[in-house]
C-alpha cells in the first residue's frame, strides 16, 4: 500500500470509527450485544495497536538520537539546536495561552453558570517545580528505559551519542550499529502503520460510544471555547509562525501533517505518537534526521499548546463561574504556571487535567472544581493532543530550516 492510501485509509478507520460510535452512544452502549464491542472488542483492538506503538518509543527514540547526535559535525551545533527548539516551544505555549485566556475574558464561557463543585474529583498529587527540574537528570539509564521516562533517555541519548563521537573509531562501530538498529525499527514502524486503519477506528469507536455527550451539552460553552482556541491556534497561529520563519506553504504542511494529527487525536497521547511523527518528520516534512530525532521526542514531552489552552480555558471558566476575579496579575500567573505545566505534562491521556490542579493552586481556585469539566475532558484530550504533536513538527521544521537540516524536495513531494 503506497503512503497515500495508508493515510486515505487511516482516515477512513477514523471517519468510520466515529460514525459506529456515535450510533452505538445512541442505540444504548449497554444494549446486549453492543456492550461486548464497547467493552471488550474496541478496548482489545485500541490498546493492542497502542501498546505497539509504545512498545517502539523508548528503542526508537534512544536510537535516533544517538544517530542523530553523532551527525551533527559540531557540538556546538547541538547546543544551540537545542536553544532554539526550547525557546520555540515555550513561545508557542505562550502564546497558545494567551489565546486561550483572551478568547475566555471576552466570551465568558462561565458567568451566569451555577456551579456546583462538590463532586468527587480528588486532585492527585501535581509534583512540586524542582521535581519537575530534578526529573530530567537520569540516574539509570535503564531505569529510565524500563520506565519510559522520556526526558532521561534523552539526555542519556545525547550524552552517549556525544561520546560515541568523541571516541574515534570505537564509536564509528557502535554509531554504524546504531544506525542499522534504527533502520530495523523504523521499518517496525511503517509496519505497524498497516494496522493502524483498525487501531485507530477501535479507538475512536469506542470512545464516541462511551462518551456522555448530555455532559458536552451541559457544558457546551467551556466546551467549544476550547475546540475554538485550539483552532485558532492550529491554524492561524501555527500558520503565520510557520510561515515567518520558514517562508514554506502552510497548505503543505497540513497535508503533510495530517496522518500525524489523526494517530494523536484517536490515542490522546503525544508520547505514543512519537514513532508516527518521528517517521513523518523525516520521509513527508523533510526535516533531517539530525534535528527530528532531537525535536520530536522533547517536543511530545515538554511542548504541550494544546494542553495549555485546555488550562487556560479551564482556569478563566470556573473563576467566571464562581464569580472570582484573579485580575490581571492572575491571568499572567495563569500564563506562567500553565506553560511550566505544560512542560511537567507527561503526553499521555488525562494529565493535562491533573497538572491543571498546579495552575489552580497558583491562583488560588479549588482544586475540587476540576471534577466540573472532567465529565467532557476525553475528546478535549484528544483534541488538544493533536494540536501537541502540530506544534512539535512546526517547529521541528522551523529549527531544521535555519540550521540547513531541511530536505525541500521531500517536503514538496506530492504524496
Ligand atoms: N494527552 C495529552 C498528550 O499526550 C496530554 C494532556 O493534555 O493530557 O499530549
Amino acid at each position: 500500500m503506497n503512503s497515500k492510501n495508508l493515510t486515505r485509509n487511516i482516515l477512513i478507520g477514523m471517519t468510520l470509527g466515529a460514525i459506529v460510535g456515535i450510533i452505538i452512544n445512541i442505540v444504548g452502549p449497554d444494549t446486549s450485544g453492543l456492550s461486548v464491542l464497547v467493552k471488550d472488542i474496541f478496548p482489545l483492538v485500541g490498546s493492542i495497536f497502542v501498546r505497539s506503538l509504545q512498545l517502539l518509543v523508548v528503542p526508537l527514540v534512544l536510537l535516533s538520537l544517538i544517530c542523530g547526535t553523532s551527525a551533527l559535525d559540531d557540538v556546538r551545533r547541538l547546543g544551540r539546536i537545542g536553544f532554539k527548539t526550547v525557546a520555540f516551544y515555550m513561545a508557542t505555549t505562550a502564546i497558545a495561552i494567551s489565546i486561550a485566556i483572551s478568547l475566555a475574558v471576552i466570551f465568558k464561557p462561565g458567568s451566569g453558570m451555577q456551579l456546583d463543585y462538590e463532586t468527587n474529583f480528588v486532585a492527585k498529587e501535581s509534583p512540586p517545580l524542582t521535581d519537575v527540574i530534578l526529573n530530567i537528570f537520569p540516574k539509570n539509564p535503564f531505569a529510565a528505559m524500563a520506565e519510559g521516562n522520556m526526558l532521561q533517555v534523552i539526555v542519556f541519548a545525547i550524552l552517549f551519542g556525544l561520546a560515541a563521537t568523541l571516541v574515534g573509531p570505537p564509536g564509528r562501530r557502535v554509531i554504524a550499529l546504531a544506525n542499522d538498529l534504527n533502520d530495523i525499527v523504523m521499518k517496525l514502524v511503517m509496519l505497524l502503520l498497516m494496522a493502524a486503519p483498525f487501531g485507530v477506528f477501535a479507538l475512536v469507536a469506542r470512545t464516541f460510544a462511551k462518551e456522555g455527550f448530555s455532559a458536552i451539552l451541559a457544558l457546551s460553552q467551556y466546551f467549544f471555547l476550547v475546540l475554538a482556541a485550539l483552532a485558532i491556534h492550529a491554524f492561524v497561529a501555527y500558520g503565520l509562525i510557520f510561515k515567518t520563519f520558514t517562508g514554506l506553504s502552510v497548505k503543505q504542511l497540513y497535508r503533510n501533517l495530517r496522518k500525524v494529527q489523526i494517530f494523536a487525536f484517536s490515542t490522546a497521547s503525544s508520547n505514543a505518537t512519537i514513532p508516527i511523527n518521528l517517521e513523518n518528520a523525516e520521509h513527508r516534512l523533510g526535516v533531517k534526521p539530525a534535528v527530528a530525532s532531537f525535536t520530536i521526542p522533547l517536543g511530545a514531552t515538554i511542548n504541550m499548546d494544546g494542553t495549555a489552552i485546555m488550562q487556560g480555558v479551564a482556569t478563566v471558566f470556573i473563576a467566571q463561574a464562581l464569580g472570582v476575579d484573579i485580575g490581571l496579575q492572575g491571568y499572567l500567573m495563569v500564563v506562567l504556571t500553565a506553560t511550566l505545566a505544560s512542560i511537567g505534562t507527561a503526553g499521555v491521556p488525562g494529565v493535562g487535567l491533573i497538572m491543571l490542579a498546579m495552575v489552580f493552586q497558583q491562583v488560588g481556585l479549588p482544586v475540587a472544581a476540576i471534577g466540573v469539566i472532567y465529565g467532557v475532558d476525553r475528546l478535549l484530550d484528544m483534541a488538544r493532543t493533536a494540536v501537541n504533536v502540530t506544534g512539535d513538527a512546526v517547529v521541528s521544521v522551523i529549527v531544521a530550516k535555519s540550521e540547513g537540516e531541511f530536505d525541500q524536495e521531500v517536503f514538496d513531494a506530492k504524496k
